[in-house]
């Protein structure tokens, strides 16, 4: 077996078995590793690299609508839990509980948040007195615990990293403007930073978040067909505000409970971004979040590497003075060809080669890690070009991403036809749907998939609901999950 087969055969092909592909992959890549503790991981440090590239654009974000950061203590009283009554029942089976500390037992257990409506309602209400101190607007960083039962590595692990705002508004108009503001900033993000189209709209009541009026998300496919939530919004009404009685004295004299806002990204879109766009060969990471955008590799013959590496030298200080995260990789233990798999295998978008003749020419070739097209480009304008390609991967994984989801995406119109389409396609698939739980539980029943969302946007619209066949009330997009 050639080196090149035996390093690629390392890693198990998508087609035969793609979750084992993904673990293949992240675990070669050295992204994570598994923690003695059961559903939790460890984020090594080009996992934890991209997590805080997504985390500086998002905070960017926040910040520019309006946001400021705070940080709230991890354990919650278990009472707060039993003020918001859907709360409580959505998050009990997960929550895991801290009853000694100390050498004692407590009085009252404290829940180890999984995620913080209650403890920031509890503050909320000490904050907010009149309409004066409205709005308030607020995010944290933080990790959160959900006790999962089924666990995937970054996907849905037990202990996650994750930002989440909270907001609390005057009426129900700005709040649902800010909902709808938060959901549109995922979208352009994970889009336009993370190369991944997403549909974006509407939870069914069923799979709103405990305790929402209202639940918004933006839903990916994956490469094997199988649907990540990849953010939510949720409008929250007045249901925590009468909780913690989050009152504040009104405009016209009269005590007004608040409107609340939530939203979170979590460590989620890191496996989202893996199982878009990885291929056989390993990671293909979007360049605007990758640790590392370029790799230089001077290559050539032994006799005139001192050249070839002072010059690759030069090339790999100018990127760097531009702010492109730039590596050299000059050992001369390795071979170019090994040096080629290795940062494919870890999905660096641009790979910079140069050798003797490039010299000569003033020149070095760039090359693609998506499309593996090279390119001749002149030194004296590489900062350009290599921002060009960057540019160009960026685009090329997302319609590549956008072509598999249109080309995976399907519609169907009686549950016979879905539970077909599942079993021998993968995808999503769309449907009208009456509104009833009842026939949204029974598609999941027979066919495995879940209601992901009611689109904004949709090219057909449904007249009648694919279990019952009554009037639909919504065209829904229907997948299996992560
Ligand atoms: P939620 O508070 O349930 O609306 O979730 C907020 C965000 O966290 C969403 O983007 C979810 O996709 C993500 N999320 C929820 N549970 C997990 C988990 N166990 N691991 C990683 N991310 C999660």
């Amino acid at each position: 077996m050639s080196k090149e087969k035996q390093f690629v055969s390392e890693i198990t092909p998508q087609q035969e078995d793609f979750s084992r592909w993904y673990i293949d992959v992240i675990k070669k890549a050295e992204l994570m590793d598994y923690s003695p503790v059961r559903g939790c991981i460890v984020f090594r440090p080009d996992g934890f690299e991209i997590w805080e590239h997504i985390r500086e654009e998002l905070d960017r974000r926040f910040k520019e609508t309006g946001h400021r950061n705070a940080y709230f203590p991890m354990f919650i009283p278990e009472s707060f839990f039993q003020k918001e009554k859907e709360h409580v029942e959505g998050f009990n089976p997960e929550l895991p509980w801290v009853t000694e500390a100390g050498g004692e037992k407590l009085e009252e257990r404290l829940a180890i948040r999984p995620t913080s409506e209650t403890m920031i309602g509890h503050m909320y209400s000490k904050w907010i007195q009149s309409y004066r101190d409205l709005p308030v607007l607020i995010n944290q960083w933080a990790n959160v615990v959900r006790w999962e039962k089924r666990t995937m590595p970054f996907l849905r692990t037990s202990e996650f990293l994750w930002q989440e705002g909270h907001t609390a508004h005057e009426t129900e108009e700005e709040a649902r403007h800010e909902t709808m503001q938060m959901l549109q900033i995922y979208k352009e993000f994970v889009e336009g930073y993370l190369a991944i189209p997403v549909i974006v709209g509407q939870k069914t009541p069923s799979e709103k978040f405990a305790g929402a009026v209202d639940t918004y998300s933006i839903e990916a496919m994956m490469k094997d067909g199988r649907a990540v939530q990849a953010g939510t919004s949720h409008y929250l009404g007045t249901n925590f505000a009468v909780a913690f009685d989050i009152q504040y004295l009104g405009r016209e004299n009269s005590m007004e409970y608040a409107h609340t806002t939530s939203w979170g990204v979590s460590t989620r879109l890191i496996g989202s971004l893996i199982m878009v766009h990885g291929d056989d060969r390993g990671l293909v990471l979007p360049p605007k979040v990758a640790p590392t955008q370029v790799v230089v590799i001077p290559i050539g013959p032994a006799k005139l590497r001192d050249q070839v590496v002072s010059r690759a030298d030069e090339l790999f200080a100018e990127l760097k003075t531009a702010g492109v995260r730039v590596r050299m990789d000059d050992r001369s233990d390795v071979s170019p060809g090994w040096k080629f798999n290795e940062y494919e295998m870890r999905g660096v978008p641009v790979r910079l080669e140069i050798g003797p003749r490039d010299m000569e020419n003033g020149v070095c070739v760039l090359v693609s890690r998506v499309t593996g097209e090279k390119r001749i480009v002149e030194q004296a304008k590489l900062t350009e070009e290599v921002e060009k390609m960057l540019n160009d991967v960026h685009s090329e994984m997302f319609n590549r991403a956008l072509q598999f989801r249109q080309e995976n995406f399907y519609s169907v119109d009686t549950i016979d036809e879905m539970k077909a389409s599942m079993e021998e396609k993968r995808g999503f698939t769309l449907a009208g749907w009456c509104g009833s739980d009842a026939c949204e539980n029974q598609v999941k029943e027979e066919t495995g998939a879940t209601s992901r969302n009611i689109p904004f946007t949709v090219d057909e619209h449904k007249s009648s609901c694919l279990v019952c066949g009554e009037k639909a009330k919504h065209t829904v997009v229907f997948a299996r999950a992560y």
